[in-house]
């Protein structure tokens, strides 16, 4: 049923949950897992030229300051977990605006079904769903399996002793 899975990653600990699910779903379907991170061009006082876009295109962080090599990191922990449990992984990176580089690769890749979580690097569980993946919700016509990862971290508190 599902061949292709998009895992979009913005390297959070929050989103690593989101990533063991992904996963276990890839497993199940013996599908190949796609490795997602977008260089966040809409965030204030990032402006990239054309050759840092070719850059992050193929994978070569290397030159470059903290924010866009945290583009490796998130895709290689991805990658990591996929390897352990022998499923087929694939890298990539994208600078733009997340939830339209999103929703175009899971086109352009043929991709059959996207796993993300409700909250990314922010984290603000207050609001029902991260921007990204309420615009990616909107913009696609792909399944979407939306992992709660709203309540990790140093928001377990507030949950007021749930027994977790
Ligand atoms: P917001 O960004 O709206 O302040 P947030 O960071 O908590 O809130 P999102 O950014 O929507 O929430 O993150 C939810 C999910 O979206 C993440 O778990 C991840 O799957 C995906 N995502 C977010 N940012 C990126 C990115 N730059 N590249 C790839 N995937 C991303
Ligand atoms: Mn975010």
């Amino acid at each position: 049923m599902y061949e292709h899975v998009l895992i979009p990653t913005d390297g959070s600990e929050t989103s690593e949950h989101a990533v063991d699910e992904a996963l276990e779903v890839a497993s199940r379907f013996d599908a190949t897992v796609s490795a997602l991170y977008v260089v966040d061009t809409d965030s204030v006082g990032i402006s990239l030229g054309a050759e840092q876009v070719d850059r992050i295109r193929q994978g070569r962080f290397g030159e470059m300051d903290d924010l866009e090599a945290r583009a490796s990191d998130a895709t290689a922990y991805v990658a990591e977990r996929a390897r352990e449990r022998g499923v087929d992984v694939e890298e990539h990176a994208r600078a733009g605006r997340p939830a339209s580089v999103i929703a175009d690769f899971a086109d352009d890749a043929d991709v059959d079904l996207i796993v993300m979580g409700s909250h990314g690097r922010s984290g603000l569980s207050r609001v029902v769903l991260g921007s990204v993946t309420e615009h990616v919700l909107r913009e696609t016509h792909k399944s979407v399996l939306v992992v709660d990862t709203g309540h990790a971290g140093e928001d377990a508190e507030d949950r007021g002793g749930d027994g977790e």
